[in-house]
C-alpha cells in the first residue's frame, strides 16, 4: 500500500502519520518527489483502514500495490534510485558507469588490465576472487588473496571494485576488506541465505539475474537484500538461458526498460555474460546503452587466450578502448542533457 501525501505536508504531520504507521507494526518508505511525498507501507496492510487514511488532511489518496516487490517498486519510490559506490562513482538517476576487468583475479596482471581499463573511460574495476564455475574441477578463483590484489589495484587507480560473493559465511570478509560492491551471480540469484546476508550489510550490491530467472523473481531477490535493510541494490541483466545455442546466453534487452518501469533501482547490462563471445560484446553494449542502462558490465582480459575463465568473450584492452569510444558516441546521440555522467 502506498499512501500519496499533498506537497504542502509539513515535516510533522508527515512524521506524526509514520509513526502512527509504524506503531501498527508496519514499515515505512518515505520518499520526497518533486510534486509529491510518497509513503510506501511494507508488512500486514490489514492492520491499515485505508478509508481511514485517506481522509486524514495530508493525505491525497491511497493506493494499493498488487506485486509482491514493495522496496523495489517504484511505487513507492517514484524517482530513480542514485548508488554510491565509493570513490565518488555514483550510478542511476543519470549517472552512467562503465565496471570492466577480467572474469576472474589471476595475479598481477590484474593490475595492467585495470591501467587499461581506466585509461579507457571505465570507472569502476571487475575481476573475480570467488568464482561459481559449474565444474569443481575448474579454477575456483584465488579467494581472499585475490581481494587483496584487487584492493591494491583499486587504491593505485582510485577505482570502487565489484567482485562476487558466493558464501554468506564470507559477507564479513568482504566487508572487512571495505569492498566497494558485492556481486551477487547468476548462479546465487536465488541464494536467499546469501542475499538476507548480505542485506545486512550496507555494502551496495550487483545483483544479476538468474539464468532461468524471470523479471519479477529479479526484482524479488532485491526485495530479500532491501527488506534486511540494504537499499543499495543494482540489478543487472546478463542474459537469460534459451532454445538459443549460438550465443552463451540471450540477452533479454527487454528487460532494460522493463526493469525502470517496475522498479526505481539501476539497471546495468553485462554484453560479456550475455553473449558468450568478444565479436558480439561491443554490438549489444551498445544496444544495452541505446536500451536505457544506467551502466554495463564489460570482462576485459591483457591475453583472453591464456585467461583463467571466460577468455572467449573477453576484449583485449585495444578492443576495450575502441569499445569505450563507440559507448561514449552512442550515449551522445541518445543524451537528453539531464545525464550527469
Ligand atoms: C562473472 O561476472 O564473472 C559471472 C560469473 O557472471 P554471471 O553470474 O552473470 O554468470
Ligand atoms: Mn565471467
Amino acid at each position: 500500500m502506498i499512501a500519496i501525501l499533498r506537497k504542502s505536508a509539513s515535516d510533522d504531520a508527515v512524521n506524526h502519520l509514520v509513526s502512527w504507521i509504524e506503531k501498527k507494526g508496519l514499515q515505512t518508505n518515505v520518499s520526497y518527489g518533486e510534486n509529491e511525498i510518497v509513503i510506501g507501507l511494507v508488512g500486514d496492510t490489514t492492520k491499515i483502514d485505508p478509508f481511514l487514511l485517506e481522509s486524514m488532511d495530508i493525505v491525497e489518496r491511497v493506493q494499493r500495490v498488487s506485486e509482491p516487490f514493495k522496496k523495489a517498486n517504484r511505487k513507492f519510490h517514484p524517482a530513480d534510485t542514485v548508488v554510491d559506490c565509493g570513490h565518488g562513482v555514483k550510478i542511476g538517476g543519470g549517472n552512467f558507469q562503465v565496471i570492466a576487468g577480467p572474469c576472474s583475479v589471476e595475479g598481477k596482471n590484474l593490475l595492467t588490465i585495470a591501467r587499461r581499463v581506466k585509461k579507457a573511460g571505465a570507472t569502476m574495476l571487475r575481476g573475480g576472487a570467488f568464482k561459481p564455475r559449474t565444474s569443481p574441477y575448474a579454477y575456483q578463483g584465488m579467494g581472499a588473496e585475490g581481494l587483496d590484489l584487487l584492493i591494491e589495484a583499486a587504491g593505485e587507480l582510485d577505482m570502487p571494485i565489484v567482485t562476487e560473493v558466493m558464501d554468506p559465511r564470507d559477507v564479513q570478509l568482504f566487508v572487512d576488506r571495505g569492498i566497494d560492491v558485492m556481486q551477487i551471480g547468476a548462479r546465487n540469484a536465488q541464494n536467499f541465505p546469501l542475499l538476507k546476508e548480505i542485506g545486512k550489510t550496507t555494502t551496495p550490491v550487483l545483483l544479476k539475474r538468474g539464468m532461468s530467472g524471470t523479471i519479477d523473481e529479479l526484482l524479488m531477490a532485491a526485495e530479500y537484500i532491501m527488506s534486511e535493510g540494504n537499499e543499495n541494490v543494482i540489478l543487472c541483466e546478463r542474459g537469460i538461458r534459451t532454445f538459443e545455442t549460438r550465443t552463451r546466453n540471450t540477452f533479454d534487452l527487454n528487460a532494460v526498460p522493463v526493469l525502470h518501469y517496475l522498479s526505481h533501482l539501476p539497471v546495468v547490462a553485462d554484453p560479456s555474460h550475455a553473449t558468450g563471445y568478444t565479436r558480439y560484446v561491443e554490438p549489444m553494449a551498445l544496444a544495452a546503452c541505446a536500451a536505457g542502462a544506467d551502466g554495463l558490465e564489460i570482462e576485459v582480459h591483457d591475453c583472453p587466450e591464456k585467461a583463467w575463465s571466460d577468455g572467449s568473450q573477453a576484449l583485449t584492452p585495444d578492443q576495450f578502448d575502441r569499445t569505450m569510444d563507440r559507448i561514449r558516441a552512442i550515449r551522445a546521440v541518445i543524451s537528453t542533457g539531464d545525464d550527469q555522467s
